[in-house]
């Protein structure tokens, strides 16, 4: 029996690992889209590794794209089996996949243009709308804080993993002919024990083998101020003194909901003024949607929140934007008001129009509230840039740039020490580390070393290691 890592090794994207059982049963944990690595993302998605028709099966820990984002893909090149994971994560999914295949064709589309102008063959998309939805008909809803078998050789238990909506760590009970079954845990992404929405990490019973995350394995988050005041403070000076506009860069899943949940219990207690908020982006709309119906997923806080206030994406001055004119209107308009949009690091989506429109401006604030890589526009407006290119143009940033360090789907080090606490590290054969980079996942092993987890591992792409 063995595992072979073929993504988010030694790196933080495409998350991919495979299990063979004795038998050879195939099972891949996680199919992930590689992202953020320039010019060899496209060489990384394109080859597997593996023959796709040889896998049986695959468990799916979360419908990050990094995790999912290759599905359609599998089901391209010629895989035919189930996908195993939590009713919320298969509703994400339906949204998340079908958006993902939409932007490959719409970003070729230019690509090839320019192309077929230089006379070069075009480039065909990782996959389309048709692949993705072959891999939403073959998704299977999975107890989440449960069990099912896979087979006869594979049990599977479910543990929340706190990150987002629908996410768990997956521990999977590999039986053995004439020998003691083993056990082994995939993390998946790990959460924190504080997310505003959804209930955090729950402990997992001891497994022989762990295969945890490392995104954050050498950082601490900074203290986390408190959210409502500070956006009610943005509020204030920009929108209220300034008569401005605040322009928020949001994920669709997760980040879009907890600001709209700082700003519903906000105008709960009366402290919002009335100015317009507006969620503009299809993804986050629907999104929404998904999580509102999923509280079963929830922490006690916001249960009790929804029991003496109702929903808690849901208030008078909020308005849901999906159509374009619908948001054409917010840009042409000069009333003061907040404008949250995908995507997250205002890389594509409507986000780009809002800042194009609003950043020229002393008056407006662009807060930005999620993680962004250095290049692109969110993470050059975070480093102060004095201007940006947004669609071929520079733009001088005259309006404020502010950033709220609150929010992070990811445990750092010492909440992922506290996660694994439920562990007793001798009993442990082997956590092996897979989904951050290789500088951090030393520190991180150092340091998991140093509490009683000796035997830490970084596999490298394509390695495998034996169960035993
Ligand atoms: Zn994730």
């Amino acid at each position: 029996m063995k595992m072979t890592f073929y993504g988010a090794a030694r790196t933080v994207t495409g998350s991919k690992h495979m299990l063979t059982t004795d038998k050879g049963f195939n099972l891949l944990l996680d199919c992930g889209l590689y992202q953020g690595e320039g010019k060899d993302n496209r060489p990384l998605n394109e080859h597997w590794g593996f023959e796709p028709r040889t896998v049986d099966a695959v468990c799916l820990s979360h419908a990050h794209i990094d995790h999912s984002g290759l599905l359609p893909k599998l089901f391209k090149d010629g895989f035919r089996g189930k996908i195993y994971t939590t009713q919320a994560t298969k509703d994400l999914c339906e949204i998340m996949l079908l958006d993902s295949a939409r932007i490959q064709e719409s970003d070729l589309k230019y690509i090839n243009k320019r192309r077929l102008d230089k006379k070069l063959p075009i480039i065909e998309p990782l996959y389309d709308e048709k692949d993705a939805q072959m891999a939403l008909d073959n998704m299977v809803a999975i107890p989440y804080n449960g069990s099912f078998n896979i087979n006869d050789e594979i049990t599977v238990e479910t543990y929340s993993s706190g990150h987002i909506l629908g996410s768990v760590a997956l521990r999977l009970l590999l039986k053995r002919e004439d020998k003691a079954p083993i056990s082994l845990t995939f993390t998946g992404d790990i959460g924190r024990k504080n997310d505003a929405i959804i209930e955090g990490p729950f402990p997992f019973p001891q497994s022989d083998y762990i295969i945890c995350e490392s995104t954050y394995g050498d950082r601490l988050h900074a203290t986390q101020t408190d959210v409502e005041s500070k956006i009610l403070s943005v509020v204030q000076s920009t929108c209220i003194e300034q008569k401005g506009k605040i322009i928020i860069p949001a994920f669709s899943v997760d980040r879009t909901q907890e600001i709209v949940y700082a700003l519903d219990q906000l105008a709960t207690r009366g402290l919002l003024p009335q100015i317009d908020v507006f969620v503009d982006s299809p993804l986050s709309v629907k999104a929404t949607k998904i999580m509102a119906e999923h509280q079963e997923y929830f922490n006690k806080d916001i249960l009790s929140y929804i029991n003496k206030s109702g929903s808690p994406f849901n208030f008078p001055t909020l308005h849901y934007v999906e159509t374009v004119e619908a948001s054409k209107a917010i840009n042409s308009s000069n009333t003061p008001c907040i404008i949250i949009s995908a995507s997250g690091m205002a890389e594509a989506g409507r986000i780009k129009h809002h800042i194009k429109n609003n950043i020229g401006d002393a008056k407006n604030t662009i807060l930005l509230v999620g993680y962004a890589s250095a290049g692109s526009l969110a993470g050059r407006l975070k480093a102060g840039d004095p201007e940006v290119k947004i669609f071929g143009e520079m733009h001088e940033v005259k309006a404020k740039v502010e950033s709220m360090e609150n929010f992070s789907a990811h445990a750092d080090y010492n909440e992922m020490l506290d996660y694994l606490s439920c562990q007793d590290p001798n009993k442990v054969k082997k956590l092996i580390l897979v989904h951050g980079n290789f500088e951090v996942q030393s520190k991180w092993a150092d340091n998991l070393i140093q509490h009683g987890f000796l035997n830490c591992v970084i596999p490298n792409k394509g390695e495998s290691i034996e169960l035993t």
